[in-house]
């Protein structure tokens, strides 16, 4: 199985050529210049190798895939630039957390298992959008989580814990970044909502947000920003009226809506990833020294943790139409570095091969096969899953809200849970199966005071346990086995593996050259740093 995926995945990387058009200096025979104006750093969070196969496969084999003959985003870039594997390991340690990895590509140091913008040592060390701003740059980070999370916060923080969001939110304005656009108005807002100005309290009403807060001071970050100069945009209209930079755009009070439920929305106020990337883009580029700007595809990694195979497929959809308005602002440049990569691998997960559900055997028209029916031995999972997948409804988050709502006391019952899972998916499940979602038994783990371990029961899994980490979300896990077999799906944790990641690269042919070979993220941070630079 591992070298059945070695082996696609060297044809893959071999059959990325390198076509980037040549810069006007090298036509002229000068030495080639490294100089770049632009760089865009694209995160999928948790886009693992195979997570990059299943939007890939998705795309060129489904059906009924909605790409087309037209390839995606993340295979057109690929086709620009170079491919890499990168190694994105914590410092003394095997598998890395979002905020770790993206601390070390931002820094370019080993950093430590869930800090925020420092040094394995524990300093603050600048990072590359600190650079790019100190060097005159604009600056940018957009993700569809909340501005706060862990992979944003690590490009403009520093904190000795991810957890640390009010403090987060100061330091990002602390940063100055030039356009902030994702959720998480709840870490800006002051413990008492009679400190929010009439002014603001009717541009997030009108957008539909709630006045709640997280914060336990009365600072008012909005206030702050605007004492800043930042303009404030709280739903997509506000966003198209913002024409200048610096600009604080809060579209949710945490995160921002899932990909199948921003798809489900018949009046969707909050702007999409795409719509956040292109205004970021638009703003950005009016800024003649260039710019930096981090765009994450972040609930990819949340689709993992709950093994949900068809959100998973939406979010990764979702960034690749975010990933296609970079490639196709970046197409006729010279002076613009992209790179796309993922912070880690989540959930292990893959397509497998299986004893259920044996093909019928087939008679083909090849000549060896005169007189013997087509017949493997197992059931190698047909194309029309990928299909299935795509028709899922809601995510197990939203699959699980619903049965709670018709289960009983606000939980979901056998019955409910059946009804919920099969009205929104091309897979069903049995009452006995939902059955198994729902049993529960002692925490195994029981860890006193412990922000996930703290729970004296949690949802029964009777092998790896282990691995399985975040409470009661631990029954989405066990949907997701008891799908498995209908999906052709395994998932190996709840958690992140340490699987390298890919690593694409497109821009100048002289800073393509600085990339090479089986890299880290520690190299790559640093790299990007060494290219701010030498502008
Ligand atoms: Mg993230
Ligand atoms: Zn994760």
């Amino acid at each position: 199985m591992l070298r059945l995926l070695l082996t696609s995945l060297t044809v893959f990387l071999l059959s990325a050529c390198q076509s980037y058009p040549p810069s006007s200096t090298t036509e002229r025979g000068e030495i080639p210049s490294a100089r770049i104006k632009n760089t865009i750093l694209l995160i999928g969070d948790g886009m693992g190798p195979a997570q990059f196969g299943l939007l890939e496969t998705y795309a060129r084999r489904a059906p009924n895939s909605l790409y087309g003959d037209r390839p995606t985003a993340v295979s057109q870039l690929m086709q620009r630039g170079k491919t890499l594997l990168s190694d994105t390991g914590p410092h003394n340690a095997l598998v890395v957390d979002s905020a770790c990895s993206a601390t070390q590509l931002a820094i370019g140091e080993a950093a430590g298992s869930e800090m925020i913008g420092l040094n394995a040592k524990g300093d603050r060390v600048e990072t590359v959008l600190q650079q790019a701003k100190r060097l005159g740059k604009a600056t940018g980070l957009v993700s569809d989580t909340r501005i706060t999370h862990a992979t944003p916060a690590s490009f403009a923080a520093h904190q000795t814990h991810r957890r640390f969001e009010n403090e987060i939110a100061a330091d990002l304005l602390t940063s100055g970044v030039d356009v902030m656009l994702s959720g998480g108005l709840r870490y800006f807002l002051p413990d008492n909502a009679t400190a929010i100005t009439a002014e603001q309290r009717q541009a997030i009403t009108g957008a539909n947000l709630p006045l709640s807060s997280k914060r336990t001071d009365q600072r008012n970050l909005l206030s702050e920003a605007q004492q800043q100069g930042y303009q404030l945009a709280f739903d997509r209209r506000q966003l198209n009226n913002a024409k200048q930079l610096p600009l604080l755009g809060l579209f949710a009070s945490s995160a921002m809506p899932d990909a199948l439920a921003e798809k489900a929305m018949a009046q969707r106020t909050q702007p999409s990833l795409k719509e956040m990337t292109e205004a970021a883009l638009n703003l950005l580029s009016q800024h003649e020294q260039g710019f930096f700007l981090m765009v994450e595809g972040g609930q990819i990694d949340w689709a993992g943790h709950n093994n949900d195979a068809g959100s998973l497929l939406h979010e990764l959809l979702r960034f690749d139409e975010a990933i296609q308005v970079v490639v196709d602002w970046a197409a006729q440049r010279d002076d613009t570095l992209v790179i796309l990569t993922a912070d880690h691998e989540t959930g292990g997960f893959g397509f497998s091969y299986s004893a259920a559900d044996l093909p019928s055997p087939q008679m083909l028209p090849g000549l060896a096969f005169a007189g013997q029916e087509f017949a493997p031995n197992f059931n190698f999972g047909e194309l029309s899953l990928l299909d299935k997948l795509y028709n899922q409804k809601q995510n197990f988050y939203g699959i699980w809200a619903q049965a709670s709502r018709n289960g009983a006391a606000n939980k979901p019952t056998p019955a409910s849970l059946v009804d919920a899972v099969n009205h929104n998916m091309d897979f069903h499940i049995t009452e006995e199966q939902a059955q198994r979602i729902l049993h529960r038994s002692p925490n195994r783990f029981y860890h006193k005071g412990h922000s996930y371990l703290g729970a004296e029961e949690f949802p029964h899994v009777h092998d790896f346990a282990a691995f399985y980490v975040y409470g009661d979300d631990v029954h989405l896990n066990l949907l997701a086995r008891e799908l498995a077999t209908q999906q052709n799906v395994v998932w190996s944790t709840g958690t992140h593996t340490a699987s390298p990641v890919p690593v694409v690269i497109s821009g100048p042919p002289a800073t393509l050259q600085q990339f090479q070979g089986f890299t880290s993220h520690v190299a790559v941070g640093r790299q990007l740093k060494s290219l701010i630079n030498t502008d």
